[in-house]
Order: C-alpha cells, then sequence, then structure tokens
C-alpha cells in the first residue's frame, strides 16, 4: 500500500501538504513546494492555478439537487441511535465520519455558510454508514474549517479529514476563470461531495489497514467515483461535474504557464512529488469510471475534448476492476455492509 508517497513525520502543525482539491491552487508557496513537506496524506492537489491566485469571492448559496440524502443536523456526529424503541435494531448504520464545523475566519463566512446549508459532509457522513458496517471503530472526525488556501486532507497521525471552506471561493474562482460562468450550487455541491469521498478514502485505506495495491491518490479518486456512481443519475451528474472541473483545472495551468512563461509550471504538473496524476489525467479517469460503469449512458463524452476512443474501449474493464478492488478490500477487512454493492463487485 502506498500511502501517498510518504507520509512524512513530523511537522504537522497544519502546514503539511495537503490536498489541494480545489486548488485551482498554485499560489504563491504553490503544491510544487508544499509537496515536499508531506506531513499529510495531501489528497488533492488540484494545482491549476489562476494566475491572479486565490481572489476571494463570496457567495451565499442554497439547496440544490444532489442525492437525496438525509441532513441530519448535529445529531449526525453522533452512532445512529437505535431505531427508537426498544429493541436494539439487527443492523444499526454506524457513523463513519463525524462531522464538525469550526468557527471560519472573517473571510471564509459565506463559504461556511454556504457548505453547513448544503449539508455536504452530513450526506457524505451518511452514505459512509450506509455503505460500510464500521462496527466499533471509533469514526473518523470530519472537521470543516478554513484552511487557509491549503486544501483539504486527511491527517493519519490525528487521524481526522479536514474540509475547507475556502475552497468553495476558489472553485467559484475556477469556473469563473476558466468556464467563464458562475458555478452553480450544483456544481459546488458535486466537487465538494467527491472531495469528501476522496479524504474519506483515505482514511478508510489507514483506518482500516487497506491493503490496496495502487498509487492511493488513483485509489481515492476510484472511491470518489463508486461512491457518486453508488448514487444513480444524480452520482453520474456529480461525476462528470468533477471530471469538467479537473479538466478546467488542467487547462487554467497552461494558460497560466503561457501568461507568464514559467516553464517551472509546467514542470511542477510533473514534479510537485506528489502523487496525483496531472489534473487532465484526472478528469480523464473519472469520466472513463463514469462511462465503464454504464457506456450506453454516457456516450456523450466520447472524444478528444473528454474521453479518448481509445482509452474508452478499456474503461468498461477498468472500472470493474477498480470497483472490484475496493468492495474486495472493504469486505476483507469486515468493513463492507451487505453482501454485495451492485452487480461487478466480485464475491
Ligand atoms: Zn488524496
Amino acid at each position: 500500500m502506498t500511502m501517498d508517497g510518504d507520509l512524512g513525520d513530523g511537522g504537522r502543525d497544519g502546514d503539511g501538504d495537503r490536498d489541494a482539491r480545489g486548488p485551482w491552487r498554485r499560489t504563491a508557496t504553490s503544491s510544487r513546494t508544499r509537496s515536499r513537506t508531506r506531513a499529510r496524506i495531501r489528497t488533492r492537489t488540484r494545482r491549476a492555478a489562476v494566475a491572479t491566485a486565490v481572489a476571494l469571492a463570496a457567495a451565499g448559496g442554497a439547496a440544490c439537487q444532489g442525492p437525496a440524502v438525509p441532513a441530519p443536523g448535529p445529531a449526525a456526529s453522533k452512532p445512529a441511535p437505535t431505531v427508537s424503541g426498544s429493541r436494539p435494531a439487527v443492523s444499526v448504520p454506524r457513523q463513519v465520519v463525524t462531522v464538525r464545523y469550526e468557527d471560519p475566519a472573517p473571510a471564509d463566512r459565506d463559504d461556511a455558510g454556504f457548505l453547513r446549508g448544503q449539508q455536504t459532509a452530513e450526506a457524505v457522513a451518511a452514505d459512509l454508514a450506509g455503505f460500510l458496517d464500521w462496527g466499533d471503530r471509533a469514526p473518523v472526525p470530519l472537521v470543516v474549517r478554513s484552511c487557509a488556501g491549503e486544501g483539504p486532507s486527511y491527517d493519519p497521525e490525528a487521524r481526522r479529514i479536514e474540509i475547507c471552506y475556502d475552497e468553495i471561493t476558489e472553485t467559484r474562482q475556477l469556473f469563473r476563470e476558466a468556464a467563464r460562468r458562475q458555478a452553480e450550487d450544483g456544481d459546488l455541491r458535486s466537487i465538494q461531495l467527491e472531495t469528501l469521498f476522496h479524504e474519506s478514502a483515505h482514511a478508510l485505506i489507514d483506518v482500516l489497514g487497506l491493503g490496496l495495491a495502487g498509487n492511493e491518490e488513483d485509489l481515492a479518486d476510484q472511491f470518489a467515483a463508486l461512491m457518486l456512481l453508488r448514487n444513480g443519475a444524480s452520482g453520474e451528474r456529480q461525476l462528470r461535474i468533477t471530471a469538467e472541473a479537473w479538466r478546467m483545472s488542467a487547462e487554467l495551468y497552461v494558460a497560466d504557464e503561457e501568461a507568464t512563461g514559467d516553464e517551472e509550471a509546467t514542470e511542477g504538473e510533473e514534479a510537485t512529488g506528489d502523487d496525483h496524476a496531472p489534473d487532465l489525467a484526472r478528469a480523464v479517469n473519472q469520466l472513463c469510471y463514469l462511462y465503464g460503469a454504464a457506456p450506453g449512458r454516457h456516450r456523450d463524452v466520447l472524444g478528444t475534448a473528454g474521453l479518448p476512443t481509445v482509452r474508452a474501449a478499456g474503461c468498461a474493464q477498468e472500472w470493474n476492476t477498480a470497483r472490484t478492488r475496493w468492495t474486495q478490500a472493504l469486505r476483507a477487512a469486515g468493513a463492507l455492509r451487505g453482501p454485495t454493492d451492485g452487480p461487478g463487485t466480485g464475491g
């Protein structure tokens, strides 16, 4: 199992590298520099950078579509109670993660309001609890906080997931600069969901000691795809949006590099020292999983601007392999709820 290259050991004072997942970030210090510090599992480094760096925008938000998942509120952090009553339920989902919101930095207040309002973290907590059999294991804290641009992360020492208010602003900026449009609530929600599942994957690999073969970042992306696709059409749409965001991120990265003549920027894409696939590769991977899961439904992603046809031919197999790898590992760890998770999950 690879844990993000090296997990580093020390110096974890909040400055470690992270999953600059919304990242559209490669600001001052750049992920390239940060990636050498590795105190944490950096989950994402979407480093498409906007030359103008992280601008601060804000926006409130309201509810949007998305998977119909209960929004539990404060109680979401607790193990689900036995069905209101006397008898112990046969299989009561235990919380895999417990959600907590920290007070936001003043600049992040609107983003914090948006994230709380969306209840995305709670939705992910509910999905994980429904998918996994957590038994008596301690839930993993999922803290939503101001990260000052450091990006979401999973900290294996503290065993906690950190998700960032400021990513909302960064994502809005990405859409404005790359797509020339405002990010809709559904876009923001989709990307947050994928980030949350991606970070949760790191936590699962760590806490359950999953012996998964392969690059952990790719595995985490695959887990995110798995969890989104479980939710049917809404999840498919969300996965597609995240692929689009990765592509935008890659495009901005190139644009930034052309604008600044910063060859290191290009090199940085390859030399960040982290284990993330380049943004464009991540976009294509996600489209491959989406397409592979249901080729008949997603033919429109085929093409040079989406999923290359040559790659597409193997996507059903790729997806099946990825999904099976996860479900088998979770089952072997005694952490998978239910006998199977749909067709093709293996064993
Ligand atoms: Zn990661």
